[in-house]
């Protein structure tokens, strides 16, 4: 199965998953009540799949659909404030077509980057449990098996870059250690066998309207992060950076230095 073939049928199996009868419960029950201002919106009310290129060397990963957001349209990031920070980052970095991210129907293409999310159903109060958390991670490593030519994973906020670190893992990357999160921190994990690939895995602070109306995360940071990626993927040589890191953080490692 090539990747779009391949991302098709994940799509399919998340879109008909009802693994958390609790969180379909919720998704239902705020499609019913609505925000007033979405009043006239039939919302999607199901689980959400990733969004984005097949062939894409990047992936992101968020926390979960937003109730009035991702759950009213379908789509990854799409009708909240997150993204609409998101998409302009994007945009400004060349991953996206356009800024603007409304509905599913909105002329939004994205190059060489998928969007997904540790869990696909809108948890109450943003906050999936880990046993739903665990529950949705298989679609995520489905993905990462999908995407042969991933070379960066952008983890968004703690749970995301944590949901992207154990998929890595399962899918048999190894981490020399587990990084501990920070914004612009990242590390390198490695294949043992197959093609012996290596993936830049990037944490970023999560977009959230928490953390931008805070000036916790501001939109030169988030620009940093896309320009941190492009820096990767523009290495020639195919993992050339990634071994850089590798060699660097063994350096570091016999210096007692942080990784
Ligand atoms: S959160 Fe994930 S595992 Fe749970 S019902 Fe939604 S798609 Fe299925």
């Amino acid at each position: 199965m090539d990747p779009p073939e391949a991302l098709g049928a994940i799509e399919r199996d998340v879109v008909a998953c009802r693994r958390c009868p609790e969180l379909r419960a919720y998704c239902a029950r705020i499609a019913t009540e609505k925000r007033r201002a979405y009043t006239e919106w039939t919302y999607w009310a199901k689980p959400v799949p990733a969004f984005g290129d097949p062939n894409a060397r990047v992936l992101l990963v968020g926390l979960a659909p937003g109730a009035h957001g991702s759950n009213r349209t379908g789509r990854m990031f799409t009708g909240d404030a997150s993204g609409e920070w998101l998409y302009r980052a994007l945009a400004r970095s060349g991953f996206a077509n356009q800024p603007q991210a409304t509905d599913r129907n909105d002329g939004l293409v994205l190059h060489d980057a998928l969007i997904t999310a540790a869990a696909r159903c809108a948890p109450p109060h943003n906050k999936p449990t880990p046993q739903q958390l665990r529950r949705c991670a298989p679609f995520l490593d489905a993905e990462v098996h999908t995407l042969t030519r991933l070379r960066v994973v952008v983890g968004l906020g703690a749970i995301g870059t944590r949901a992207a670190y154990d998929a890595l893992t399962r899918c048999g990357f190894n981490f020399a250690e587990r990084p501990s999160f920070a914004h612009l921190a990242e590390t390198v994990a490695c294949e043992d066998s197959g093609e012996h690939r290596c993936i830049v895995l990037l944490a970023s602070y999560h977009p959230s309207r928490q953390n931008t109306n805070t000036g916790k995360l501001t939109e030169p940071m988030l620009d940093a992060v896309f320009a941190r990626v492009r820096n990767i993927l523009a290495v020639q040589g195919g993992g050339a950076e990634e071994r850089r890191l590798v060699s660097q953080r063994s350096r570091n490692r016999k210096r007692g230095g942080r990784t």
